[in-house]
């Protein structure tokens, strides 16, 4: 019943193609081994006409907007062919490390930074060309392939394309344009797209699973825009909540040159709190975990030459954590900038008397003001100038500049 697509919510078509994959690939275990079978649970032996081989192929990528369940997909994909049964039972020793994380040969890759590395990218490809240890298959995930570096890229490619018998690489990316997916990287990939899931399903697996109350569940599905994520965050967090609070009360506040100014500072310097404290634990821990291992306070012979070796590990370590700082501050803007846009669309689609549930319920009496003050056009000049912000940002403008400029054009319009 609870098997491990369960929480793949609203993607039926990506499933199925997966859960084909998954029994194709079963049966080229057990063509390659003949022996285990009749020794393996009864169920893999009744799956009837699964070629050896058919529905499977070595790289896959997951696509699809952000919150649609990308590495959701690929954790699930990674556990059904570790399964016993080739299902993803969700029960057997297989499916259960892979979920928790645990399992010997599934690597998951989560760049921290800005960027995956190609000196992370050769060590992983390297050892996932070892055999497996549980028998079935090595797995490589990479969550965000799309920051991959153009290094990391290459060494990943001929990985790819001389692929170890029993390897298999997951990409998660966006989309498979160029931009984030390299085009001979795709070429060799089998890609499974992903749609941004309906409020309703995202409301129905927040009852089911993490028991939310359906009331609530409805309200954080559409405040979320399909993020599934997301939505369980404002259902369970209160200071996800108020930091949504804040970012709808902007419109409100947009009174002038100096208010739209104020409120740009305003933005920013949350998104670098909230980035801050989601990183200083990890911090925290990673230097002191360094320290311990370099022996801090040694006196001993060689003291000297260790030092020296520590400062440049110290000082990676220093690059390391302020790139996954600028990352978090970026996604926590992006939220951001995505609530805001949903204010705006929200407005739009009064403006225009469109059948639509809007985005943010409890804002809605505001942006229908917002509706009759400005039009339509006013009301997609202002969505416009968010979603250019966000642009702007991912083309790697100073975020002060780029929010500054949006607020500017939120107040005008
Ligand atoms: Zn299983």
């Amino acid at each position: 019943m609870t098997d491990v697509f369960a929480d793949l919510v609203g993607q039926d078509e990506a499933v199925a193609t997966l859960r084909h994959a998954a029994a194709a690939a079963a049966a080229v275990l057990r063509a390659a081994h003949p022996v285990a079978v009749g020794s393996g649970p009864a169920e893999v032996e009744g799956q009837p006409g699964v070629d050896p081989g058919a529905g499977m192929t070595h790289a896959w990528i997951f696509t699809g907007p952000p919150g649609s369940g990308r590495s959701v997909a690929a954790r699930a994909f990674a556990a059904a062919l570790q399964c016993a049964y080739g299902t993803g039972c969700g029960e057997c020793p297989g499916c259960h490390t892979t979920v928790t994380g645990t399992h010997a040969d599934v690597r998951l890759v989560v760049p921290e930074g800005l960027s995956i590395g190609v000196g992370e990218m050769r060590a992983l490809v390297l050892r996932a060309a070892s055999t497996p240890s549980g028998g079935r298959w090595q797995i490589v995930i990479i969550e965000d392939a799309d920051r991959l570096t153009e290094a990391a890229g290459n060494a990943l490619l001929k990985a790819i394309e001389e692929p170890p018998p029993r390897t298999v690489f997951l990409l998660c990316a966006p989309s498979t344009h160029p931009d984030d997916v390299s085009v001979t990287i795709r070429s060799r990939c089998r890609v499974v797209p992903l749609r941004q899931p309906p409020a309703a399903a995202v409301a129905e697996v927040l009852v089911r699973r993490d028991g939310i109350a359906p009331d609530v569940a409805q309200w954080a599905a559409a405040a979320a825009q399909g993020h599934v994520g997301r939505a369980r965050r404002l259902a369970r967090d209160p200071e996800a909540r108020q930091r949504r609070d804040a970012v709808l009360a902007v419109p409100r506040r947009l009174t002038g040159v100096g208010a739209a100014l104020d409120a740009a500072s305003a933005l920013i310097e949350a998104a670098e709190a909230e980035a801050e404290a989601s990183v200083a634990e990890a911090d925290a821990a990673e230097r002191a975990a360094l320290q311990t291992a370099l022996g801090a306070g040694g006196t001993g012979r060689g003291a000297a030459g260790a030092i020296r070796g520590a400062a440049g590990q110290l000082k990676d370590l220093e690059k390391r954590q302020k790139s996954r700082a600028t990352r978090a501050q970026r996604d926590a803007l992006d939220r951001a900038l995505v609530d805001l846009a949903g204010f705006y669309r929200d407005a739009l689609t009064m403006a225009l008397r469109a059948p639509v549930a809007p985005v943010h319920t409890d804002t809605a009496a505001m942006a229908e003001a917002g509706a009759q003050k400005w039009d339509a056009e006013g009301a997609l000049r202002r969505l416009e100038a968010v979603l250019e912000c966000r642009a702007a940002i991912e083309a790697n403008v100073k975020p002060r500049i780029a929010v500054e400029a949006m607020m500017l054009t939120l107040w005008k319009g």
